[in-house]
């Protein structure tokens, strides 16, 4: 079994979605440049970017797809969800009403995935302590309520950032190989 698996590849989709302005570009930012853009980006274009993770000394590639801000219009396509098997499901926690859109989001995915997606809950912007309208508790009896892992993330400080992501291929890596 070793030696068939030696050298096999494994490419991961995963998708980001959430509310406008949630924080989804600048964790991608964060997690494959180590980069923050205090300004809103505009479209670049990227359809997706990868990065390598190790698991268990395998070679993983998590292709994160982000999307363009079509989902301020409510325009994400079902391209951008087929073949997914992972999401991150991203609201900011200093904005309740990107929280309260979190349940219309994992339809969304229900009906577009052609199968099971592995999600992980994420409460961006933990650094806005001031600002906070969702608390930790909530956010992770939301994620309890429908089989999600949770995590709270600012890709402001990096915070979880990481984990965020690898919590997710790790899982998928177990569920598919
Ligand atoms: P997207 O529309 O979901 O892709 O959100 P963006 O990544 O474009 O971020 C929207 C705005 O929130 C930008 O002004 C970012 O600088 C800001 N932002 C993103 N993540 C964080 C964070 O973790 N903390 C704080 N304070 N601001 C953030
Ligand atoms: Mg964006």
């Amino acid at each position: 079994m070793d030696e068939e698996d030696s050298g096999q590849d494994y490419i991961f989709k995963i998708v980001l979605i959430g509310d406008s302005a949630v924080g989804k570009s600048n964790l991608l930012a964060r997690f494959v440049r180590n980069e923050f853009h205090p300004n809103s980006m505009s479209t670049i274009g990227v359809e997706f970017q990868t990065q390598t993770i190790n698991v268990n000394g395998k070679e993983v590639k998590a292709q994160v797809w982000d999307t363009a801000g079509q989902e301020r219009f409510r325009a994400v396509t079902s391209a951008y969800y087929r073949g997914a098997v992972g999401a991150l499901v991203v609201y900011d926690v200093s904005r309740r009403h990107t929280f309260d859109r979190i349940g219309r989001w994992l339809e969304e995915l229900q009906t577009h995935s052609d199968m099971h997606v592995v999600t992980v809950l994420v409460g961006n912007k933990s650094d806005l302590r001031d600002a906070r309208e969702v608390s930790t508790d909530e956010g992770r009896a939301l994620a309890e309520a429908h089989g999600m892992f949770f995590v709270e993330t600012s890709a402001l400080d990096s915070s979880n950032v990481k984990p965020a992501f690898e919590t997710l291929v790790r899982e998928i890596y177990s569920i598919l190989r």
